[in-house]
């Protein structure tokens, strides 16, 4: 990695004022707030800041970068696309990438999952998933079944339908009052991932559901883990539930597997956990390996059916950069990387189970500890939940001075690490947590 010059101070300030005088980050002020970390170059599993030093990445560049940085299969993957076309529009025309990349999915994805949306990011998946329950509603002859049912504590992006199935506080509906739909939402799944269900927690989901029932169009759920709503694990009984209640109200089961799809959670879908099925499932973030965005939107041949005979004819929407075709061909070549296909011998499940074991043992110490109010690991997932909110930028410090990039937010100090950490790197990792947590 030596070979990217590190820039000098005064290069870096003149990046750094610009920066935080004209570019807007996640969830900014504007100006910025605090100094963002420049980063020139990342390999394997390391950030290459500017100023020379490196960082274990221990945000997998928020969950998608499974494989790490400049893998070669993945490298050369966009390379050869590079060389072939970049994009051309979907409409109209189709391309080796894609049907490579659905056919790849219908495979992978639970077997009545048969027909494939691409979508540009995890937000317009899930913005194109409610899509395709309210058409569908229509198409039936029920419009009045309009809402959304689900859980508190969730998080399905950024958009604006996206939005108003966020948990209302964690996402702000308050700032959005009156413009938002109002959708169903019951309580947020009580206990954690290894409890007993609780029935009066199945009584609330049920009864919610019964009182609605005329207006639902469709249930959606993050299975099993809850990610940026707030990094919580829940029983796959009350998954089982909801698919259940999905049943006898006669709606879809929209399942968002844009954070736990493709192993993370331990199994290969976080509805695996629960044996259950979807009717519509969004995939996302560790689809292309981290290298490009890209999304889908899955459904079964029945809602696809109705869709199409309904009024619209079809399903309503075609981004301009649909199924591209550099993210559809790095899609693919981390799908056989990551499924072993490619012949390389690589095994999800064995890497996530060693780092999910690293991860177990390296912050059990954190329990107990005064400023902790819980700490829980499932599959390459390690979450430290603090009494207080974080000063991300002191915990930052202290988690950069350990060589490891982590981004807490809230009162959460977490890890999702790529599949390819060495021991030793996880090891790094939960050690720079541990300090972290210390320091409460
Ligand atoms: C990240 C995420 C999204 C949004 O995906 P973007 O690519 O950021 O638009 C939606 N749902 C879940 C569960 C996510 O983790």
């Amino acid at each position: 990695m030596a070979e990217h010059a590190a820039m000098n101070p005064e290069e870096i300030e003149r990046l750094l004022a610009f920066d935080r005088e004209h570019v807007w980050h996640p969830y900014g002020p504007m100006p910025g707030a605090v100094d963002n970390h420049p980063v020139v170059a990342a390999e394997g599993v390391r950030l290459v800041l500017a100023d020379g030093r490196t960082l274990i990445d221990g945000m997998s560049s928020w969950w998608a970068a499974v494989h790490g940085y400049r893998h070669p299969v993945l490298d050369a993957a966009v390379a050869d696309q590079i060389g072939r076309m970049s994009h051309v529009m979907f409409g109209g025309l189709t391309h080796p990438p894609a049907v490579r990349l659905a056919s790849l999915l219908v495979d992978l994805t639970p077997e009545p999952l048969t027909k494939v949306f691409f979508a540009d990011s995890g937000s317009v998946s899930v913005e194109v998933a409610i899509k395709m329950a309210l058409q569908y509603q229509r198409a039936l002859g029920r419009p009045e079944r309009h809402r959304l049912f689900t859980v508190r504590g969730g998080y399905h992006g950024d958009t604006f339908a996206d939005m108003s199935v966020c948990d209302p506080v964690n996402g702000m509906h308050h700032l959005f009052t009156g413009v938002l739909p109002r959708q169903i939402f019951a309580s947020p799944p009580p206990g954690g991932y290894a409890d007993e269900p609780d029935p009066a927690y199945l009584d609330e989901l049920a009864s919610l559901a019964a009182r609605h029932s005329g207006e639902i169009a469709a249930i959606i759920a993050e299975p099993v883990v809850q990610g940026a709503g707030g990094m919580r694990f829940y029983s796959p009984a009350y998954l089982r539930a909801l698919r259940d209640l999905a049943d006898e109200h006669g709606v879809p089961l929209i399942l968002d597997e844009i954070a736990t799809g493709f192993g993370r959670s331990g199994t290969f879908w976080g509805a695996d956990h629960a044996g259950v099925v979807p009717d519509i499932m969004c995939v996302g973030k560790a689809l292309t390996g981290g290298y490009l965005t890209m999304a889908a939107t899955l459904c079964t041949s029945e809602i696809a059916r109705v869709i199409s005979e309904g009024e619209g004819g079809g399903l309503m929407h075609g981004p301009t950069f649909m199924a591209n075709p550099l993210a559809a061909s790095v899609a693919c070549a981390s799908l056989e990387l990551l499924t072993g296909r490619d012949g390389r011998g690589r095994d999800w499940r064995a890497e996530v189970s060693a780092i999910s074991a690293v991860l177990e043992d390296g912050l059990a110490e954190t329990r107990g500890l005064p400023g902790v109010r819980d700490t829980r690991v499932l599959g390459a997932i390690g979450v430290i939940e603090t009494v207080e909110p974080v000063d991300v930028p002191a915990i930052q410090k202290i988690t950069m001075s350990h060589g490891v990039w982590l981004r807490p937010f809230r009162n959460l100090i977490y890890t999702m690490p790529p599949y390819v950490c060495t021991p030793d790197e996880v090891a790094r990792i939960t050690e720079a947590m541990v300090a972290a947590a210390r320091s409460l």
